[in-house]
Protein backbone atom coordinates (compact mmCIF):
# COMPACT_ATOMS: atom_id res chain seq x y z
CA UNK A 1 0.00 0.00 0.00
CA UNK A 2 2.84 2.51 0.97
CA UNK A 3 4.42 1.82 -2.18
CA UNK A 4 1.35 2.71 -4.40
CA UNK A 5 0.68 5.68 -2.28
CA UNK A 6 4.08 6.35 -2.87
CA UNK A 7 4.03 6.23 -6.83
CA UNK A 8 0.88 8.06 -7.16
CA UNK A 9 2.08 10.73 -5.37
CA UNK A 10 4.87 11.24 -7.74
CA UNK A 11 2.82 10.81 -10.66
CA UNK A 12 0.77 13.39 -9.04
CA UNK A 13 3.56 15.63 -8.13
CA UNK A 14 5.16 15.52 -12.33
CA UNK A 15 2.11 16.76 -13.75
CA UNK A 16 2.17 19.98 -11.54
CA UNK A 17 4.49 22.36 -13.44
CA UNK A 18 7.47 23.22 -12.11
CA UNK A 19 6.24 26.98 -11.94
CA UNK A 20 3.66 26.03 -9.41
CA UNK A 21 6.26 24.51 -7.20
CA UNK A 22 8.84 27.67 -7.16
CA UNK A 23 5.85 29.62 -6.83
CA UNK A 24 7.31 32.71 -5.32
CA UNK A 25 5.12 36.12 -3.63
CA UNK A 26 6.08 38.11 -6.52
CA UNK A 27 5.82 35.41 -9.58
CA UNK A 28 3.87 36.59 -12.37
CA UNK A 29 0.19 35.95 -13.20
CA UNK A 30 -0.11 33.78 -15.92
CA UNK A 31 -3.06 34.22 -18.91
CA UNK A 32 -5.51 31.93 -19.76
CA UNK A 33 -6.82 32.84 -23.07
CA UNK A 34 -8.26 31.73 -26.43
CA UNK A 35 -8.65 32.66 -29.55
CA UNK A 36 -12.15 32.71 -30.66
CA UNK A 37 -12.49 34.09 -34.24
CA UNK A 38 -11.22 37.01 -34.65
CA UNK A 39 -10.76 38.12 -30.94
CA UNK A 40 -8.97 37.03 -28.33
CA UNK A 41 -10.53 36.59 -25.08
CA UNK A 42 -8.44 37.03 -21.83
CA UNK A 43 -10.65 34.81 -19.32
CA UNK A 44 -8.55 35.56 -16.34
CA UNK A 45 -8.03 39.21 -16.73
CA UNK A 46 -9.25 40.64 -13.81
CA UNK A 47 -7.46 37.87 -11.47
CA UNK A 48 -4.34 39.14 -13.60
CA UNK A 49 -4.83 42.59 -12.68
CA UNK A 50 -5.48 41.51 -9.04
CA UNK A 51 -2.70 39.45 -8.46
CA UNK A 52 -0.87 42.76 -9.65
CA UNK A 53 -2.69 45.17 -7.46
CA UNK A 54 -4.16 47.14 -10.25
CA UNK A 55 -7.20 48.67 -11.94
CA UNK A 56 -8.52 46.11 -15.11
CA UNK A 57 -8.79 49.32 -16.84
CA UNK A 58 -5.06 50.10 -16.69
CA UNK A 59 -3.59 46.72 -17.87
CA UNK A 60 -6.44 46.65 -20.69
CA UNK A 61 -5.01 50.11 -21.95
CA UNK A 62 -2.04 49.47 -21.86
CA UNK A 63 -2.09 46.18 -23.61
CA UNK A 64 -4.34 47.43 -25.99
CA UNK A 65 -1.63 50.05 -27.03
CA UNK A 66 1.29 47.87 -26.87
CA UNK A 67 -1.20 45.74 -29.55
CA UNK A 68 -2.12 48.42 -31.46
CA UNK A 69 -5.57 47.48 -31.08
CA UNK A 70 -8.77 47.46 -29.26
CA UNK A 71 -10.36 45.92 -26.56
CA UNK A 72 -13.31 46.00 -23.57
CA UNK A 73 -13.63 44.53 -20.41
CA UNK A 74 -16.22 41.68 -19.53
CA UNK A 75 -16.82 40.86 -16.47
CA UNK A 76 -13.17 39.04 -15.14
CA UNK A 77 -12.70 38.73 -18.98
CA UNK A 78 -11.01 40.61 -21.42
CA UNK A 79 -12.19 40.90 -24.94
CA UNK A 80 -8.98 42.01 -27.74
CA UNK A 81 -10.15 42.62 -30.95
CA UNK A 82 -6.73 40.03 -33.44
CA UNK A 83 -5.23 36.88 -32.81
CA UNK A 84 -2.78 37.10 -29.59
CA UNK A 85 -0.65 33.66 -28.74
CA UNK A 86 -0.41 33.57 -24.83
CA UNK A 87 3.65 33.98 -25.20
CA UNK A 88 2.82 37.45 -26.47
CA UNK A 89 0.26 38.46 -23.82
CA UNK A 90 2.19 36.79 -21.02
CA UNK A 91 5.28 38.98 -22.22
CA UNK A 92 2.91 42.34 -21.90
CA UNK A 93 2.43 41.10 -18.53
CA UNK A 94 5.89 41.54 -17.55
CA UNK A 95 6.30 44.55 -19.75
CA UNK A 96 3.27 46.21 -17.71
CA UNK A 97 4.88 44.87 -14.48
CA UNK A 98 8.27 46.48 -15.12
CA UNK A 99 6.52 49.42 -15.92
CA UNK A 100 3.93 49.85 -13.68
CA UNK A 101 4.14 47.60 -10.83
CA UNK A 102 7.95 47.49 -9.37
CA UNK A 103 9.44 50.13 -7.51
CA UNK A 104 12.57 51.51 -9.50
CA UNK A 105 14.04 52.30 -6.41
CA UNK A 106 14.04 48.81 -4.83
CA UNK A 107 12.31 46.54 -7.15
CA UNK A 108 9.79 45.33 -4.57
CA UNK A 109 5.81 44.90 -6.04
CA UNK A 110 4.69 46.45 -2.60
CA UNK A 111 3.49 49.61 -4.90
CA UNK A 112 0.89 51.67 -5.86
CA UNK A 113 0.22 54.25 -8.55
CA UNK A 114 -0.70 57.72 -7.80
CA UNK A 115 -1.46 60.39 -10.63
CA UNK A 116 -1.02 64.08 -9.86
CA UNK A 117 -2.11 66.23 -12.35
CA UNK A 118 -0.94 64.86 -15.75
CA UNK A 119 1.72 62.16 -14.53
CA UNK A 120 1.73 59.02 -13.12
CA UNK A 121 4.00 57.94 -10.37
CA UNK A 122 5.15 54.82 -8.74
CA UNK A 123 4.75 54.92 -4.97
CA UNK A 124 6.89 52.56 -3.06
CA UNK A 125 5.18 50.98 0.70
CA UNK A 126 8.42 49.55 1.22
CA UNK A 127 11.31 51.86 0.61
CA UNK A 128 8.85 55.10 0.37
CA UNK A 129 10.44 55.86 -3.21
CA UNK A 130 8.08 58.29 -5.96
CA UNK A 131 9.46 57.32 -9.50
CA UNK A 132 7.78 58.50 -12.38
CA UNK A 133 6.05 56.00 -14.90
CA UNK A 134 5.17 56.67 -18.24
CA UNK A 135 1.60 57.99 -18.06
CA UNK A 136 -1.06 56.25 -21.03
CA UNK A 137 -3.50 58.17 -22.67
ZN1 LIG B 1 10.90 50.83 -3.26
Amino acid sequence: MQMDYESLLKRGMSRIPEKAIKSSKYETPQTESNVIGAKTVVYNFKDVAAKLNRDPNHLLKFMVRELATSGVLEDARASLHGRFMKESLDELVVRYIKAYVLCTSCNKPDTKLLREDRMTFIVCEVCGAKNPAKTLV
